[in-house]
């Protein structure tokens, strides 16, 4: 017989929700969470270590979320398999929905999928993973709680030869609600490089989420993308949750696009 599982987790194997009646504002996703691959897969043809690299999923992103969910009483919505299989951040005609190369890095077994082996992987991974957050937010919004989407991503420090300067990016569209406050806030710290729309934008598909959950609904969203070397302990991924708490605890939408922002008191400072 199964184990209950606390009452704050709802479980599948492919996706969790934690702390599904969170008080807070903000649902929070983690879209590329886990490295796992279920055992049908084998290693997808990839050399072992390749599994542990940034292209099965975004390290330290998982812990930072979940701390971050605590802190605020915040839903987080993350994923259980890698991306490797299917990648829950891209919309189902994306080329790279099953990658068949990640960076550099040749996916084997992701070439030469048959329709049904591909929808097979989006039923596996993809569909409980956004009908859990279509769930969730069905459920706030029914019951009038007020309601902002922020996925929470990590990046490699190195990509294709590139050294990428930012510490963290915010990635957002034409509607700057939420980020514009939390750039601003985060520009404020010293010591930290900024990103904004870096080191990706939505014009490279990377805001399919949140274009699905909140833009569809006109709620105010936000990517977050940390650089993953600074949260590869404890200790970083800590200090960076705990950063973010403190600026989300405060963190209010601008009232309208291309408005003033009513978050933030003091005057904005460029750090980067
Ligand atoms: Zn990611």
């Amino acid at each position: 017989m199964e184990t209950a599982r606390p009452a704050s987790h709802a479980s599948s194997d492919s996706v969790r929700v934690t702390n599904p009646r969170g008080a807070s504002p903000f649902v929070l996703t983690c879209d590329h969470a886990s490295n796992f691959l279920p055992a049908e897969f084998g290693t997808l043809g990839l050399a072992v270590e390749d599994l542990s690299r940034h292209i099965a999923w975004d390290p330290g992103a998982l812990p930072v979320a979940m701390r971050m969910a605590q802190a605020l009483d915040a839903t987080l919505v993350e994923t259980r398999i890698s991306r490797l299989v299917v990648d829950c951040n891209r919309p189902l005609d994306a080329p790279d929905l099953v990658p068949p190369v990640s960076e550099t890095t040749a996916i084997p077994g992701n070439t030469g999928l048959t329709e049904k082996q591909r929808a097979a992987r989006v039923a596996l991974s993809w569909q409980p993973f956004h009908g859990a957050i279509e769930h969730i937010i069905e459920e706030r919004l029914a019951r009038g709680q007020e309601t902002r989407l922020v996925s929470v991503h990590s990046f490699t420090p190195v990509y294709k030869g590139y050294d990428r300067p930012w510490h963290i990016g915010i990635i957002h569209d034409d509607d700057r609600r939420l980020a514009s406050p939390l750039i601003a806030a985060l520009k404020r710290l010293a010591g930290i490089t900024v990103g904004v729309n870096e080191p990706y934008s939505p014009a490279d598909r990377v805001y399919f989420t949140l274009e699905r959950h909140a833009r569809s609904r006109g709620l105010p969203c936000a990517m977050i993308e940390i650089r993953n070397d600074e949260i590869s302990g404890e200790t970083g991924q800590r200090k960076w949750a705990d950063l973010l708490t403190g600026i989300f605890s405060d963190l209010e939408p601008q009232e309208a696009r291309g408005s003033r922002s009513i978050a933030v008191g003091k005057s904005v400072q460029s750090a980067s």
